[in-house]
């Protein structure tokens, strides 16, 4: 077993080697390196061949149509083009959105952008679990509201969204429902052709592909979902999205799509029986607390609250394992986590909140390891930890009193 341990596999994946591999051979002289957009020579052709059979892999992932698939940077820009285009295209009908506290800062930060613009954003509280009841959803629905933007799972926590019944209310009133799919795709099967989804955002990064890539899911059937595009240039990607495609980036996603539509249900089986091992081992330590849905979550997040200790306090004592406090994207400011907070942890637990995110090549002796590792260090901190001290004695006085009721 090599150190340090990677457990951070929702800030980001390594790129699978068969992905790399393919990647490198669309880059040089020899390989495709053309531009997809060079429709009169063999090298253009070559590339453009390349890019839609990614497109046809990345479509199978969701089992939506090719047509469907505009290509991206990355599931920020997904989520971006996807409000800001919707909000533009249908201001005349109205300019309400529906979206919950616990969303990725690339849903937010766009909502906030959204409202200087004079939107008006509605953002749904989750229970106390992280979920948002679908029936919450129904009640902030407005006549002028023209788009509802949740996540199917959270990047934090790994709580999983009920999507279908949420688009079932969005789809009866004739509401666009947007979906960021960066950490369900590949793990959750997506099936585009029954879920009432019309957007949905994707991250290749998340999947084992290379950063920087990502798509958005924009409908066409039975209703042809309208956007107004962020970026204006060649006129790729039916207008949508002008710049060179790059086709080793693209080629790259298909790929990566194309591993994970062959092997999600056994890979996920194989991760949550790890998942569940670290968290029986940890939660035998005793005062910790989980962070998100027992049941409804996805396979490779574990995010835990040990009581009385500070997160930064157990990261420090376990270098050599790689985890997170928080999202890898707010950890940078000592913010507490806003997905936690919406949920209702009062600021000790938010910001003791450690997350362990397992993934393809996380291993049985890896999480042994670790589990060993991070109790001992919980023991250690423990006995260091004033508040632990008082919290001990608190409970020690409870036992005094119960004990003197005659
Ligand atoms: C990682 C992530 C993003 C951002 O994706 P990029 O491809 O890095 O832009 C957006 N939403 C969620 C839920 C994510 O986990």
């Amino acid at each position: 077993m090599d150190l340090p341990i990677y457990l951070d596999y929702a800030a980001t994946t390594p790129v699978d080697p068969q992905v790399a591999h393919l990647l490198i051979q669309h880059l040089s002289r020899g390989g495709v390196f053309g531009n997809p957009s060079s429709a009169t020579h063999p090298f253009g052709q070559a590339a453009a061949r390349a890019v839609e059979a990614a497109r046809v892999r990345v479509a199978t992932l969701l089992n939506a149509d090719p047509h469907e698939i505009i290509w991206t940077s990355g599931a920020t820009e997904a989520n971006n083009l996807a409000l800001q285009g919707a909000l533009r295209i249908c201001a005349h009908q109205g300019r309400h959105l529906i979206t919950s506290k616990t969303e990725h800062k690339a849903v937010l930060d766009v909502c906030r952008r959204l409202e200087r613009d004079g939107c008006v954003i509605a953002y749904l509280d989750p229970d106390p679990n992280g979920l948002i009841p679908p029936d919450r959803v129904a009640a902030a629905l407005r006549p002028d509201t023209v788009l509802v933007s949740l996540m199917h799972v959270n990047n934090e926590t790994g709580v999983v969204q009920d999507i279908a019944t949420i688009g079932q209310i969005t789809r009866q009133r004739g509401i666009l429902l947007h979906v960021d799919a960066a950490q369900s795709a590949g793990k959750l099967p997506l099936d585009l052709q029954t879920l009432p989804v019309d957007l949905l955002s994707l991250s290749a990064h998340k999947l084992y592909g290379p950063k920087g890539i990502g798509a958005l899911y924009v409908r066409q059937r039975p209703h042809r979902v309208r956007l107004e595009p962020l970026l204006y240039g060649g006129g790729q990607e039916r207008g949508l999205r002008a710049g060179t495609l790059p086709t080793h980036q693209i080629v790259a996603m298909g790929k990566a799509c194309r591993i994970a539509s062959e092997n999600m249900a056994v890979e996920q089986a194989r991760i949550r029986a790890l998942r569940d091992r670290l968290w029986y081992a940890l939660a035998a330590l005793g005062d910790v607390l989980l962070n998100g849905h027992p049941d409804d979550n996805v396979a490779g997040i574990l995010n835990l609250s040990f009581t009385g200790i500070a997160a930064e306090a157990l990261l420090t004592a376990i270098p050599e394992i790689a985890v997170s406090t928080g999202s890898a994207c707010t950890s940078a400011g000592n913010e507490p986590s806003h997905v936690l907070r919406a949920m209702g942890c009062d600021a000790v637990r938010a910001r003791g909140a450690v997350r362990f995110s397992l993934g393809r090549f996380t291993t049985a002796e890896e999480i042994e390891y670790t589990a060993q590792r991070v109790s001992a260090a919980i023991h250690r901190l423990r006995k260091l930890s004033p508040l632990w001290e008082l919290r001990q004695r608190g409970l020690d006085q409870r036992v005094v009193d119960w004990a003197a009721v005659p």
